[in-house]
């Protein structure tokens, strides 16, 4: 499976999952990341160590690969 980039729901331009926030490089939307868990759905914590992102999900009681963690796309308001 090849689905670990995600892309923009307004304009389909491929986004950076690194960021829990970032503007759109397509349409400049403002977009929030969010993470979930892609065992148990639950939305997962972001834990930043090092220069490194971790995800814990607080159903598995686990760290969540960043390769597997499914990402919800936002646009949002101001
Ligand atoms: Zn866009
Ligand atoms: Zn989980």
């Amino acid at each position: 499976m090849n689905d670990s980039t995600p892309c923009c729901p307004l304009c389909a331009a491929a986004l950076d999952p690194r960021h829990g926030e970032q503007r759109c490089p397509g349409c400049h939307a403002e977009l929030r990341f969010e993470a979930s868990c892609p065992d148990c759905g639950a939305p997962l914590e972001r834990l930043q160590a090092c220069g490194a992102v971790d995800y814990f999900c607080q159903g598995c009681s686990s760290l969540i690969s960043k390769r597997r963690v499914i990402f919800a796309i936002t646009p949002v308001d101001e």
